[in-house]
């Protein structure tokens, strides 16, 4: 398993600072829209920290009512409830994600897609789920997988999935978007450094308590006790795809809670995906895009935009990256 960990160190020993330099670094672990959240503040004060921390769960909070899907109040929800029906005004944030998903899935050749959502009554990842699901299922309900019969419409902000059936889900994109208006928030405030980090996905700005630049160390997939390398960052998101907790198994085969939306089925070959830029929305699409799209289409499409990187893990425990990721190994 890879798992990131924030390397920074909570206990800081500041016997060599002066009071004037002294940064007092704050941590909240907590959980929101269904993952541990963990958001830390580097400031000249504890209230200063807090206060920051606070004002950023309180966007995470926000944002969970907005896209839920799982909420029946949510605008998202009302979104899915319309499927075939009509069209469903709302609030223009809502409207603007639902319209950058769009665009992830028209790069990726519709390899990422919030339409995914339909196979949610075929697959589940919560361990109720006994046996195979059979052939015919699966196509009928992926068959309603098809960002493009998302239909928006800017004049009034409204969505329309235009068959029945059809659903939409934030799950590879939301924790992304919320620790982005976390961070964004976080910033205004007067503090340091700020680090966001929902379950993998984080986001850092700033510098650390000792003044430094943010690092994250990278598990090594054979030994989750050892770590293999360690990434520097400033200002930068790291997204790491691949939940271990999530997948189902048959006949000793593991599948996986990311699904391929031209088959319907989980996609295979792949254990993890580590996707680096500046923006934490757009790397956890993307990682779960190079899920899908499968180590050579998803390291090519990956080279090819400019200023992200990615870390990829096989199954095999192999480890790929792409050509200008800069790890320091030890
Ligand atoms: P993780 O939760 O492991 O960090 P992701 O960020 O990739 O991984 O999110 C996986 C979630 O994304 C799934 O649980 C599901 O809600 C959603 N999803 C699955 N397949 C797709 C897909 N092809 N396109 C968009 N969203 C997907
Ligand atoms: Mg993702």
């Amino acid at each position: 398993m890879l798992r990131l960990i924030c390397f920074f160190a909570l206990a800081v020993s500041f016997s060599d600072c002066t009071k004037a330099q002294r940064l007092i670094p704050q941590k909240k672990v907590i959980k929101l829209m269904g993952c541990g959240f963990e958001l830390t503040a580097i400031a000249k004060t504890d209230t200063l920290a807090w206060e920051a921390i606070n004002a950023g769960i309180n966007e995470i909070s926000r944002i969970e009512k907005l896209i839920s899907s799982w909420d029946k109040n949510s605008q998202t929800s009302a979104i899915n409830r319309a499927a075939g029906l009509e069209a469903v005004i709302v609030e223009k944030e809502l409207f603007d994600l639902i319209y950058r998903a769009k665009k992830i899935s028209k790069l990726t050749q519709g390899a990422f897609d919030i339409s995914f959502a339909s196979m949610d009554k075929i697959w589940k990842f919560d361990g109720s789920m006994k046996r195979m699901p059979s052939d015919k299922f699966v196509k009928a309900a992926a068959a309603k997988i098809n960002w493009e019969n998302i239909i928006l419409n800017k004049d009034n902000h409204s969505v329309f999935l235009k068959e029945k059936g059809m659903k939409i889900g934030f799950g590879a994109i939301g924790k992304g978007y919320a620790a982005n208006r976390a961070l964004s928030i976080m910033k205004q405030m007067p503090i340091q450094g700020a680090l966001v980090n929902a379950s993998g996905d984080l986001i850092s700005w700033g510098s650390n308590s000792k003044g430094n630049k943010w690092s994250v160390q990278i598990a090594d997939p054979k030994d989750k006790n050892k770590s293999l390398a360690w990434l520097e960052l400033k200002n930068m998101a790291v997204v790491t795809s691949g939940d271990y907790e999530r997948f189902v198994k048959f006949d000793g085969k593991r599948y996986a809670h990311i699904i391929d939306p031209r088959t319907g089925y989980p996609t295979t070959g792949i254990k993890s995906v580590t996707v680096v830029c500046p923006d934490a929305e757009v790397a956890d699409a993307l990682a779960t895009s190079v899920f899908v799209l499968g180590i050579t289409k998803g390291l090519s499409l990956v080279n090819g935009l400019n200023g992200v990187e990615c870390l990829i893990i096989t199954d095999e425990d192999e480890l790929l990256s792409s050509t200008n990721l800069n790890l320091n190994y030890y």
